[in-house]
C-alpha cells in the first residue's frame, strides 16, 4: 500500500529527509529570532553549529591522508598516473567552463552599471598573482608536516603602504612585522579569521598533506611485501574513520539547523545589501552557478557516463547540504565519500584518490563567481574591461580559484589576485563583501558538486582497468557497506 511505501521510503531516507528539514528549519528559527537577539548572543544559537564544524574538520586529517595512502596504493603507478591526468585534464577544463560562463552571464546582464552607489566595508589586503602563484607551489612541499595540518603559507600578504604603491618598495616582496601588524589591522573579518599573526594562513595545508600521501601512496605500491603493514594500518585507518564520519552525519542535521540559523541572524541587518545595490550581481552569480549545476556538469556527466545524471545527483543531496551549511568543501568531504561511495557505488580506490584532491584544488563554483565578481567591480568602477582585461580575467580567476583553501570565503581572499591582475584596486573586494557570506555558500555547493560529478566521470572511465579486488583488499570496501 502507498501508507507502507511511504514509511519504508522515510526510513530509508530518515537521515536525507531529516537535513532538508534541518536547512527550513534553520531558516525559519534564523527569521524568527533574528529581531529579538543581540549579536553578542548569536554564538549560542549557533554552538551547535560551530560544534559540528569542529567535528567535520577534525576528521579531515585522518580521512584525507589515510583515503589517498590506501587508494595510491592500492594501485600500480600506471593506473594512478591514469587516474590522476583523468581528474586533472577534467579539473582544468570544467574550471574555465565555469568561468566562461560567468563571463558571458555578467558581460551580458551587466549588474554593476546601473548599481547606484554600493556601499563599501572593511579594507582588503593586497596579493600579487607571480606571489599567489609561487604560494600555491610552496604549499605543495610542506617542510614540515606537523605545521601543515595547522598552517599554510601566505607569504603573498602585502601592506598597501605608500611605498609599494608608489613603486618605491623595491622588489622585496618579504613582509616585515610593522607591515604585518598594520595589515592585521586593516584586514576585514573573513580574512582576518583566515590569516594569522606571523603571516601564514590560519588552516591546514591541504595541498602539502595530498601532496606527502600521493607520494608516500605510490611509493607504497611499488615496495611489495615490505609496504604491507603501512597500508593495512592505512586502510584500517579508513575504516574506522568512515565509520566515525557515520556517527557525524546522525549529528549533522542539528548542527546543520543552527549554522544556517545563526548565520542568518549574524547578517540579518544586512541582510538589505541582498536586494539593493548588489542585488542584480548576487542573481547573475547564482544564474551561473544554477547553470553549471544543473545543466554543464550533468550534461558532462550524461556525456560520458550514458546514465541519468540527476539520479547522480540525488544520491549526493546530503553532500549538498552539508555544503550548504558549513560553507566549506572540506568540512564537507567527510559526507561526500559517503554519499559517493554508499549511494552512487563509486570504486573506493576512485574516490580515495580523487576526492581529497579535487576538494581541494577543483573549485568550478569560486572559479565562475570570481570572474563575475571582479567584471562586477570593473562595472561599478565605470571601467568595463576590455578583450585582453577579459582573457586575463579568466586565467587568473581559474589559478585564483585552485589557490582558494577549501574553506568559509577563501575565495574572497584569493579574488585580490584577480583584481590586482587587472589593475583594480585590490581594496574594492570591499564593495561585495556584503554578499559574500551567502554566494560562499551556494558556491560551494557547487564546488562539491563538480569533484563528485569528477569522480564519477573518472570511475566510469577507469571502470575496466581496475584491478580486480582480492585478498586483504577486500577490507577496502566494508566500511561502505
Ligand atoms: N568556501 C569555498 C569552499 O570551501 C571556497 C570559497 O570561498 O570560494 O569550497
Amino acid at each position: 500500500t502507498f501508507g507502507r511505501k511511504a514509511l519504508r521510503f522515510c526510513r530509508t531516507n530518515a537521515l536525507l529527509l531529516l537535513t532538508i528539514l534541518a536547512v527550513c528549519l534553520g531558516v525559519l528559527i534564523g527569521f524568527t529570532c533574528a529581531p529579538h537577539i543581540s549579536d553578542n548572543d548569536v554564538k549560542y544559537i549557533s554552538f551547535p553549529g560551530t560544534l559540528l564544524m569542529r567535528m567535520l574538520k577534525m576528521l579531515i586529517l585522518p580521512l584525507i591522508v589515510s583515503s589517498l595512502i590506501s587508494g595510491v596504493s592500492s594501485l600500480d603507478s600506471k593506473t594512478s598516473g591514469k587516474l590522476g591526468g583523468r581528474a586533472v585534464l577534467y579539473y582544468i577544463c570544467t574550471t574555465l567552463i565555469a568561468v566562461i560562463l560567468g563571463i558571458v552571464l555578467v558581460v551580458s546582464i551587466q549588474p554593476g552599471k546601473g548599481a547606484g552607489k554600493v556601499n563599501r566595508t572593511g579594507q582588503a589586503p593586497s596579493v600579487s598573482t607571480v606571489d599567489a602563484f609561487l604560494d600555491i607551489l610552496r604549499n605543495v612541499f610542506p617542510d614540515n608536516l606537523a605545521a601543515a595540518t595547522f598552517q599554510q603559507f601566505q607569504t603573498v600578504l602585502k601592506e598597501v603602504t605608500p611605498e609599494v604603491v608608489n613603486g618605491t618598495a623595491g622588489n622585496d616582496t618579504t613582509v616585515n612585522d610593522t607591515m604585518l601588524n598594520d595589515t592585521m589591522l586593516n584586514l576585514t573579518e573573513p580574512a582576518k579569521a583566515y590569516v594569522t599573526e606571523d603571516g601564514t594562513k590560519d588552516g591546514m595545508n591541504v595541498l602539502g598533506l595530498v601532496a606527502y600521501s600521493i607520494a608516500l601512496g605510490v611509493i607504497l605500491s611499488t615496495m611489495g611485501e615490505a609496504g604491507r603493514p603501512l597500508i593495512n594500518f592505512f586502510n584500517s585507518l579508513n575504516d574506522a574513520t568512515m565509520r566515525l564520519v557515520w556517527v557525524v552525519m546522525w549529528y549533522s542535521p542539528i548542527g546543520i539547523t543552527f549554522l544556517i540559523a545563526g548565520k542568518i541572524i549574524e547578517m540579518y541587518d544586512d541582510l538589505s545589501a541582498l536586494a539593493g545595490a548588489l542585488g542584480l550581481y548576487t542573481i547573475t552569480v547564482l544564474v551561473g552557478l544554477a547553470i553549471h549545476g544543473l545543466f554543464v556538469l550533468p550534461m558532462l556527466y550524461f556525456i560520458f557516463v550514458r546514465k541519468n545524471p540527476f539520479v547522480f545527483i540525488t544520491g549526493l543531496v546530503q553532500a549538498l547540504l552539508t555544503a550548504l551549511g558549513t560553507s566549506s568543501s572540506s568540512a564537507t568531504l567527510p559526507v561526500t565519500f559517503k554519499c559517493l561511495e554508499d549511494n552512487n557505488g563509486i570504486d573506493p580506490r576512485v574516490t580515495r584518490f580523487v576526492l581529497p584532491i579535487g576538494a581541494t584544488i577543483n573549485m568550478d563554483g569560486t572559479a565562475l563567481y570570481e570572474a563575475v565578481a571582479v567584471i562586477f567591480i570593473a562595472q561599478v568602477n565605470g571601467t568595463p574591461l576590455d578583450i585582453g582585461g577579459i582573457i586575463v580575467v579568466s586565467i587568473t580567476a581559474t589559478v585564483a580559484a585552485i589557490g582558494a583553501a577549501a574553506v568559509p570565503q577563501a575565495g574572497l581572499i584569493t579574488m585580490v589576485i584577480v583584481l590586482s591582475a587587472v589593475g583594480l584596486p585590490a581594496d574594492d573586494v570591499t564593495l561585495i563583501i556584503a554578499v559574500d557570506w551567502f554566494l560562499d555558500r551556494f558556491r560551494t555547493m557547487i564546488n562539491v558538486l563538480g569533484d563528485s560529478i569528477g569522480a564519477g566521470i573518472v570511475a566510469h572511465s577507469v571502470r575496466n582497468e581496475l584491478p580486480e579486488i582480492e585478498g586483504e583488499d577486500v577490507e577496502m570496501g566494508t566500511a561502505t557497506q
